[in-house]
């Protein structure tokens, strides 16, 4: 079957526990050692990849990867992390953990394996916040600060490494014993851990089976044969030839374009790598269409769980674990209900249902009741709860993310041009002498056209859309988001936002009365009972409101990635990220992580399947086929 067209639960690992140790039952093997399983990790994983003296030398910026097959209960990777705690640096750096598991834990197994490794015990917690829903697809967990991140893939180990793109450090292959679990130690596998590797790339393994051995031997790597932990007398170490070519670095200076959750959440992603980077905007950061007061995490997931789909439920769970770091500031976690307001609507998510079982750390189905209970307002339908949902204050959170040491400002200057120059851009300015920068990532909504110096011009449209204020006093305050024909906020003060219009054909940027009485009346036929009794009903008259321009592209997918011009030969260090449409608060998280993956040329967060959703060159093929 294809992948895409599975349904997004994965089937998680079911575990026998014998004296306290985890088991698997498919597979009939212990996860760890019985002896003392953190010890084995740190004698075979840490030790044979030199792991400590290695972390000494990671430089300013720089980082260090290590991939593994079979994430099972974590334990390699927290004891990784914790050796990274005490040998790394100081200064920023990162270090990549990509594993795979095709059966994951539950949280409750991960939480009672975990509790076994009391020094542990601090890493572990945050594994267990940030752990994933079981779904399919990639998840990157970024922690410790951004000092780690992990990229979990929930799926076959030779999907993995097919899908994702990224170089190891240091292999720990970890697949229960040859004999028992052969997919874990397929020549194929072994081929794609070569194609992962760069030269002077280590591996260890607890196994010592002279087939593996071989196949190692044969795919360039030098083996040797060590002591193994406690009774296992015997594992492999090995290294690649250090003749193998090596790839070129990613390095020089970053000058990112626009200043909306887009280039906020891209700039602050670097500077927290430990990179440099100058943000430009006319006006500051939150100015456009992320400036609102209140806006919703949301998405609208397809009834297919295909591709599109895919990458709306990973932005989605990342943008959560993302905006829990600015939970009691500027992102208020209330959940968020998603009403079947009308008859297609409610056909359309009985079609979901029937199609697609999510977690319930996703969603649920809720009636009419459970819906007016948990929004706190009388509903007439019933819809999808999204218990990890809410809102965000986007232009105060830009604000926010834009505030840090690393990142210097040119705000209150209008780029004029942006031409490439000597293997540099030069971004020249209104007023002023030009920036001048290796890279460039144009993150400027649908005014990035005009910046690119491509022959053929990037299509994007710009749709209005008009947000109204509504007094609190004058509504029953939701509880919960509110989202149908319109969306709706708890009170944030004294106003609640709601909106938004979608104006094809204007380019008012002025709040006018029609889009305002256009939103009351939306939201009156989505709820009814919203207005309390003892206020008036406010007009379009009364209301306050602000007016911004979505950024959209002719199949309403973001794109994020390098400028390619009509030949696809690469307009060098010009990347475009934009394109958001109304979901910005929901792509910007994963996508900036996945553009400054590509910046630093640091392990993908993102499958191939995705990726080519993302790539700009369809905006142009899309503009050649119209023109
Ligand atoms: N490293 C783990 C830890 O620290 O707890 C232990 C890994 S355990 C020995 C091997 C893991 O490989 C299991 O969790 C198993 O479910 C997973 N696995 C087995 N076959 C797989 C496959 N074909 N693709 C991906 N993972 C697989």
């Amino acid at each position: 079957m294809n992948r895409q067209l599975q349904p997004p639960a994965i089937e998680p690992a079911e575990l026998v526990w014998h004296d306290g140790v985890p088991e698997s039952k498919r597979f009939g093997d212990v996860y760890f050692s019985r002896d003392n399983g953190l010890e084995e990790t740190r004698h075979v994983f840490l030790q044979h990849n030199q792991l400590p003296e290695r972390f000494t030398q990671i430089p300013r910026g720089g980082s260090f990867a290590i991939a593994e097959s079979g994430f099972g209960t974590g334990l390699n990777f927290l004891a990784a992390w914790q050796a990274w705690r005490h040998h790394a640096p100081t200064h920023a750096a990162t270090l990549h953990f990509v594993s795979v598991e095709r059966f994951p834990l539950t949280r409750e197994d991960l939480t009672r394996a975990l509790a076994l490794w009391p020094e542990l015990k601090v890493l572990a917690d945050e594994l267990l916040l940030h752990y994933p829903p079981l779904v399919r697809g990639v998840h990157r967990l970024v922690l410790d600060g951004g000092r780690v991140r992990l990229t979990l893939f929930f799926g076959d180990i030779n999907d993995a490494w097919e899908a994702l793109d990224f170089k190891a450090d240091a292999w720990f292959l970890d697949g229960f014993a040859p004999a028992r679990n052969p997919d874990m130690w397929l020549e194929n596998t072994i081929r794609l851990v070569r194609a992962h590797s760069r030269p002077g790339t280590t591996l260890a393994t607890f196994t010592s089976v002279g087939r593996i051995r071989r196949a190692f031997l044969e795919a360039g790597f030098h083996m040797e044969k060590t002591s193994g932990y406690g009774r296992k007398r015997e594992m492999l170490k090995g290294v690649l030839e250090a003749s193998a070519r090596a790839e070129p670095e990613q390095s020089g200076s970053i000058a990112i374009i626009g200043a909306g959750i887009a280039g906020c959440t891209l700039a602050r992603n670097l500077a927290e790598r430990g990179l440099p980077v100058t943000l430009v905007d006319s006006h500051g950061p939150g100015n456009g269409a992320s400036g609102n007061a209140q806006g919703a995490l949301y998405v609208k997931l397809g009834v297919e769980f295909n591709d599109q789909t895919e990458l709306a439920l990973t932005a989605l769970t990342f943008a959560q674990r993302f905006y829990n770091n600015w939970r009691n500031q500027y992102w208020h976690p209330t959940g968020l209900l998603q009403l079947a307001h009308s008859p297609q609507e409610e056909g359309r998510q009985a079609k979901f249902l029937d199609r697609n079982e999510y977690p319930g750390d996703i969603l649920w189905p809720v009636n009419r009741d459970q819906a007016s209970k948990l929004a706190g307002v009388p509903t007439q339908t019933g819809g999808l709860w999204f218990p990890g949902s809410g809102w965000l204050e986007p232009g105060n959170l830009c604000k926010a993310l834009a505030d840090h040491p690393l990142i210097s400002t040119a705000f209150g200057a209008t780029v004029s041009g942006l031409q490439p120059c000597n293997g540099q851009w030069h971004i020249s300015m209104e007023d002023g002498s030009p920036i001048v920068a290796d890279r460039v990532a144009i993150c400027s909504g649908h005014l990035s056209p005009e910046l690119i110096p491509a022959e053929g011009r990037f299509r994007l449209k710009a749709i209005r859309g008009q947000v109204s204020h509504l007094p609190a006093p004058a509504i029953i305050s939701p509880k919960a988001v509110i989202c149908g024909n319109r969306y709706l906020n708890p009170t944030l003060g004294e106003i609640a936002v709601t909106g938004a219009t979608f104006d094809l054909r204007d380019n008012n940027p002025l709040p006018t009365i029609e889009s305002h009485n256009e939103n009351m009346q939306e939201l009156g036929s989505m709820l009814p009972s919203l207005f309390s009794s003892t206020s008036e009903k406010p007009g379009g008259a009364d209301l306050d409101g602000r007016v911004a321009f979505r950024c959209t592209t002719r199949d309403y997918q973001p794109v994020a990635g390098p400028v390619f011009d009509g030949e696809s030969a690469s307009l060098d260090g010009l990347f475009l990220f934009t394109g958001l449409g109304s979901k910005g608060l929901t792509y910007a998280p994963l996508l900036a992580e996945y553009l400054a993956d590509q910046l630093t040329g640091q392990p993908a967060c993102l499958p191939a399947n995705l990726v080519r959703r993302l790539e700009t060159q369809r905006l142009y093929q899309t503009h050649m086929a119209v023109s």
